[in-house]
């Protein structure tokens, strides 16, 4: 149920960030709980908002972006979040 309003594209970077550093490409990254945030925020902000503020357009927003071609091109995204992430860290 949504309260107030939602990204749906913030909750696939999400999910995607944490299937993506479980996987093995991204061992060698740091994993802890700030790396992770400064990933997911550096990935949203490369990424179009998604905005919706009833539980019917969020499950039509959802289904629209969760296409093997939209994944593909977010993950992207992901990805050289991971790696600007991993260049600067200081750990
Ligand atoms: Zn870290």
């Amino acid at each position: 149920m949504i309260k107030d309003y939602v990204n749906v594209m913030e909750e696939i970077v999400v999910t995607l960030v944490t299937i993506a550093m479980a996987g093995p490409e991204y061992q060698a990254f740091c994993h802890c709980e700030s790396c992770r945030n400064e990933i997911i925020a550096i990935s949203l902000n490369n990424l179009p908002t998604h905005y919706v503020a009833t539980d019917e357009a969020r499950k039509h927003a959802y289904d629209a972006l969760n296409t093997p071609e939209n994944l593909k091109w977010i993950n992207k995204r992901i990805i050289k979040a991971i790696y600007a992430v991993g260049k600067y860290s200081k750990h």
